[in-house]
């Protein structure tokens, strides 16, 4: 039997809890099939946090965090705290988390399943067996910056998009690492024609690549990358860009898998600790009414099995199941698809289940 290990489920705000109670049944089967030793706990994170205890991220939370041996998360936020001071909004723990935890490298595959072609808002040619991977910088730049903030006596308000060496070069070899598992191409994106911050980003990613002959490096500007993801996606194999250009690159790839409910996302310290969760928010306009889209929550939960722990076997078993599921026809409302395969988010999970092989 392998170590036991801890998994910390935070459920969180609107769709999050209704995501997250499939993923974890399927964990807790891949854990029986394959005596993975999982264990499971759950605490308050976002909005529901703030209702119970005043603040996003409570300290307990916190302290469960750092125990666990990997985390899931749903989704946080909703309009009932849109109008919170910053410190007390529920996106407010995700950026908490991700900085105590050092989570600095987000993982965000952008892969198409063939049997959801139709669904993507690009022709099919376009995106067929697309495959990609963005990995953001998540932990730096201008989302952390400082100074930060407004002028008292004007109207100006100011953010700083800050890069150390050090910071470059972490998330730079996670980006060859991983381009050395895939097709050997990688493409680092950035603002070199205007932002020093851009300049400095290059020169480390290029002093890098002597380091990994293997990989075949590529710099494009953000700007030409945003245009070349929806003309030619299948150009790109992985995608390295810093943390403002990458939150925006990947939900522009997100639209090409045909649903943002089919997103899943990593983001992952040194030690390869992580927080597994979908792309998607808390979708407040379709709480509570079993019409989610639990696959961006299940795939997030195969991709913990595979980077956290590196079970691959069991994360392959997810994802053959839920191809499966697809081929089939079967699909939530934000799919493309007949009436009569139509599942709520329950069902959709239930099936994924009912298709793991034993
Ligand atoms: P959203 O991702 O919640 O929803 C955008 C659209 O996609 C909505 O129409 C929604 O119904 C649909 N959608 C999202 N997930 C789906 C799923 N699994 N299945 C089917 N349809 C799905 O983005 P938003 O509406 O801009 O934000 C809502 C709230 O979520 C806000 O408070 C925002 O701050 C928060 N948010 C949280 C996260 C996170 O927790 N990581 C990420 C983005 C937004």
């Amino acid at each position: 039997m392998n170590k036991k290990k801890t998994i910390l489920i935070l459920p969180g705000d609107g769709i999050g809890p209704e995501v997250c109670k499939p993923a974890k049944n399927i964990l807790e089967s891949v854990s029986h099939i394959y005596d993975l030793g999982l264990s499971f706990e759950e605490a308050l994170v976002g909005g529901s946090a703030y209702e119970e205890t005043g603040i996003p991220l409570p300290e307990e939370t916190l302290e469960a965090a750092r125990k666990a041996d990997s985390i899931l998360l749903g989704a946080v936020g909703g309009h009932q705290w849109d109008e919170l001071e910053y410190q007390y909004r529920p996106e407010r723990a995700l950026l908490g988390l991700r900085s105590e935890l050092d989570l600095f490298a987000n993982f965000r595959p952008a892969i198409l399943s063939k049997y959801l072609t139709s669904s993507s808002s690009l022709k099919p040619e376009k995106v067929e067996n697309l495959d990609l991977l963005i990995i953001r910088e998540l932990t730096g730049g201008i989302y952390f910056g400082e100074p930060r903030g407004r002028k008292e006596d004007k109207p100006v308000a100011f953010n700083t998009m800050i890069y150390s060496q050090e910071e470059i070069e972490r998330i730079g070899r996670v980006a060859f690492e991983a381009a050395q598992k895939r097709n050997k191409n990688l493409c680092s994106v950035d603002k070199a024609n205007v932002l020093e911050v851009s300049v400095l980003w290059r020169e480390v990613i290029s002093d890098l690549s002597k380091e990994y002959p293997d990989v075949k490096l590529s710099h494009m500007l953000v700007d030409n990358a945003a245009m070349q993801l929806v003309r030619e996606p299948k150009q790109f194999d992985v995608i390295v860009t810093g943390n403002l250009f990458g939150d925006i690159l990947s939900d522009i790839a997100a639209m090409m898998t045909g649903s943002i409910g089919m997103l899943p996302s990593a983001s992952v310290n040194s030690e390869n600790k992580g927080m597994f969760e979908p792309v998607h928010g808390s979708a407040p306009d379709i709480a509570g009414k079993g019409l989610a889209n639990p696959l961006a929550t299940i795939l997030s939960a195969a991709m913990m099995l595979r980077y956290s722990f590196g079970f691959e076997e069991a994360a392959s078993n997810i994802e053959v199941a839920i191809d499966k599921v697809l081929a089939k026809g079967y699909r939530t409302h934000d799919l493309e698809g007949s009436q009569d395969t139509q599942l709520s988010t329950d069902e959709m999970g239930k099936k994924v289940l009912d298709n793991l092989k034993n």
